[in-house]
């Protein structure tokens, strides 16, 4: 056996290992997944945007009018006019002076940490932040504080050790394994009170949360407060790409020092039209935000008539948290086989023994689509040896979590908890 077939079939006896799907046409509520009709409850493109015609049509339209691709990253000759508009739209949306685009959420969380934290300073990273942010947090060089998850007393006396060199608090706004939203308020006090920057990724807030989709920190008014908002263009905005919207003097930082905006090629100008086209949908039908909450109570009813508990989440995003990886495949498996859709998510992208169906809502569901995809989760469950109410509500799931795993409450973790099995972790790192 080869060194790589030993990790493959290592993570394979874990219940780790992983293979894609293969969707055809686009990502609409219903879709063809390997080549059977299912109910699509995995996918991000919370809005329908990313399949609505005028959308398509502008990508189509720009990339007859500008190309396909940006040639260059944004500091050599990346910067294209169609960037530039997308840019202004993007500030106004969110209510911030300016916005910075980037080629992925991934990208803009791997540059934007480091703009603001070094070494021998002090980051402090909510325990269930996505792994793109853990990586802006070990590309920076500077001490990662993981504070447990919304657990504002830790953070206060994690700043309070840090003292002087504590530097940055960054957070998810709504968590994108969990649906919960962090409790901005009381983060952006502490940061005030310990004078430290705050970075908040509004993945899958922006599109989703607030008057109109603008995002959880627009609807708490606390845009001046918070240093840099990370949206991406890739989820409700239905395209591809992202942005820090921030003031002028944060562009200008971002602009010469985030690596990931200055070693990468711009965004393609279809990607940026589409998006810019999205906005454009979403300020003429913001009832799109109010259906996607509406469909999302829908579904976190009907699951718990099933006996899930759901109450960890008040957004689209709803997690089914099984426990152990396998059980998770089973149910996800059971699911496919009466066609519905969602999609098993398994350490490291969640902590260890917290291995869950997430489900996402669109708006484009129908309520009886939903209706019915919660009694299908219902039966699957049972099948796959596993009774919903045994479900793990996220907040007990944390508990264990902690209590398994002392590193959550280390001072001054080295690193992001990282769950992977350290034969594949090492293979994994760059470093
Ligand atoms: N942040 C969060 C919270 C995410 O969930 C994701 C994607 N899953 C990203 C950033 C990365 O965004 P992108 O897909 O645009 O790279």
């Amino acid at each position: 056996m080869t060194e790589i077939q030993a990790r493959l079939s290592e993570l394979r006896e874990l219940g780790l290992y992983r293979r894609t799907r293969l969707v055809s046409g686009p990502q609409g509520p219903n879709v063809v997944l390997d080549g059977r009709p299912v109910l699509l409850l995995c996918s991000n493109n919370y809005l329908g945007l990313a399949d609505h015609p005028r959308v398509r049509e502008a990508a189509a339209d720009a990339a007859m009018r500008w190309g396909v691709g940006a040639g260059a990253s944004r500091l050599v000759s990346g910067t294209m006019t169609v960037h530039k508009r997308l840019e202004q739209r993007l500030a106004a949306f969110k209510g911030t002076e300016s916005a910075l685009l980037f080629g992925s959420g991934y990208l803009a969380n791997l540059g934007i940490v480091g703009a603001f934290a070094g070494p021998g300073e002090v980051v402090f990273s909510d325990e269930l932040n996505h792994a793109s942010i853990i990586d802006g947090c070990r590309l920076s060089r500077a001490e990662v504080f993981v504070y447990n998850h919304g657990d504002m007393g830790h953070l206060a006396w994690g700043l309070a050790q840090a003292g002087p060199r504590a530097a940055l608090i960054v957070t998810e706004s709504v968590f994108s394994m969990d649906g919960d939203i962090a409790p901005l308020e009381d983060i952006c006090d502490l940061a005030r009170r310990h004078r430290v920057r705050v970075v908040v990724d509004e993945a899958h807030a922006t599109g989703c949360q607030g008057q109109g989709g603008r995002g959880a920190v627009a609807e708490a008014g606390l845009e001046r407060e918070v240093d840099a908002i990370v949206g991406t263009l890739g989820k409700a905005l239905g395209s591809y790409g992202a942005f820090a919207a921030c003031d002028d003097e944060v562009a200008k930082l971002l602009t010469n020092t985030a690596r990931s905006l200055i070693f990468s090629t711009a965004p393609p100008p279809p990607a940026v039209a589409g998006a810019l086209a999205a906005l454009e949908v979403l300020s003429e039908q913001p009832r799109r935000v109010e259906r996607l909450q509406a469909n999302a109570e829908v579904l976190r009813g009907e699951l718990a008539r099933e006996g899930f508990d759901v109450s960890g989440s008040t957004t689209q995003i709803v997690p089914l948290i099984v426990g152990d990886a396998e059980t998770a495949m089973r149910v996800c498996e059971a699911a496919l086989e009466r066609g519905v859709f969602a999609q098993a998510i398994r350490p490291p992208t969640v902590p260890d023994g917290t291995s869950r169906l997430r489900l996402a809502v669109m708006s484009t569901h129908t309520k009886d689509e939903l209706r019915d995809a919660a009694r299908v989760l219902g039966r699957a469950a049972l099948k796959a040896g596993f009774r919903p109410a045994t479900a793990m509500p996220v907040a007990v799931a944390h508990e264990a979590l902690h209590a398994e795993d002392a590193r959550a409450h280390a001072l001054f973790d080295a690193e992001a908890p990282d769950t992977l099995p350290v034969t594949v972790r090492r293979a994994q790192r760059t470093e």
